[in-house]
Formats: structure tokens, sequence, C-alpha cells
């Protein structure tokens, strides 16, 4: 059965988040915000493509966003971040501590970025996105028997020195931090 989508109310203008100067563009011609028009003309090996989550796509060079927030705030910082692990050429990781230390070397690289495009990031919400991704680290890296802290042994395995016990963890990462609501 066909639905029709709701009519959503016109979103007002939100505060701007460049220092340059922007014009408005003429009702008739949406055109993708100004930072999109930029990266895409500062990194053409990348492709931006609109998705349902912001992520780098190392296999196809792909740095997606949420259409619907790439003018927040938020879904800028969300961008520069994405294209730091591109830029960082991220791939994968071998453990929950390297999955951190990427996610650290993608918001310094987020910094510059955001300092190159003349946007203001905020180090306190930064620091939210580390703690939530080591919060995740405590839990999985805890022992279910002893709560001892514990090593990493591989992708999946975790071995406690203290009371040797073994678990498992799945790759899932939980959450995406900036899709935290405060
Ligand atoms: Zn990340
Ligand atoms: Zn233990």
């Amino acid at each position: 059965m066909l639905q029709i989508p709701p009519i959503l109310p016109a979103k007002r203008p939100m505060k701007p988040l460049f220092m340059d100067v922007t014009i408005m563009p003429a009702k008739s011609t949406p055109r993708p915000p100004q930072l999109l028009l930029k990266l895409r003309a500062d990194y053409p090996e990348l492709s931006f493509v609109e998705s349902g989550q912001f992520a780098w796509h190392a296999g196809k060079k792909h740095v997606s966003y949420q259409k619907e927030r790439i003018e927040e705030e938020r879904g800028v910082w969300a961008i520069l971040h994405e294209l730091g692990h591109a830029l960082l050429a991220h791939t994968d990781y071998e453990s929950d501590i390297e999955l951190l230390q990427i996610e650290v070397a993608a918001w310094e690289k987020a910094h510059e970025l955001a300092k190159k495009y003349r946007v203001r990031l905020d180090q306190d919400y930064v620091e939210d996105c580390l703690d939530s991704y080591r919060d995740w680290l405590h839990v999985r890296a805890t022992c279910p028997t002893c709560y001892g802290r514990s090593l990493q042994t591989d992708r999946h395995t975790y071995s406690c020195h203290n009371c040797g016990a073994i678990w498992h963890v799945t790759r899932s990462r939980l959450c995406r931090p900036y899709r935290r609501k405060r």
C-alpha cells in the first residue's frame, strides 16, 4: 500500500556555523549546504553520500551523512569526524583499545578541519563522545566473574589474569556517540 509522506513544516534557518558570508539560495533552487559543497570540491577522491548515519566506508571511499542533520552543529562535527577517519585512511581495527585510539585520532583531525573550515568544534562534546567509548571499553574489559580489569587477547576474546575467566565480545559498538541525546 502506498503511503503519502506527511508534509513537514519548513525548518527555520539555524544560526550560521561559518564565518563566511552566506548567500541564501533562491527558494526554487535548493542547494546542498555550503560545507558539503566545499568538502566535495576539496576532496574529489571521496564521495559524500546521503545515508541514515554518519560513517566512513573505507572500501568505497564514502563519507556518509544524514541529510536532515548536516546543517546542525553536531551534524557538521560528525561529518568532520568521519572525514577525519577518511583522511587518516582508517580501515579496520584489531582491538578495542585500537578503536579508541582511532577515535581519538579522528577527532584530532576533525579539530584541524574545523580550523580549516572555520567551524567551532566543542571539545567538551568530543570528550563526551570519547567517554562513551571509554565506558564501552571498560564494560567489555571487566571480568564478568571477579570484576577484575582484563586484557583483550584477540578481536573477540578477553581473558582475566586474576581468575582465568575467558569471555567473548562482539564487534558491535553499542552506540554511535554523536547520536546521543542530551
Ligand atoms: Zn569515529
Ligand atoms: Zn576474573
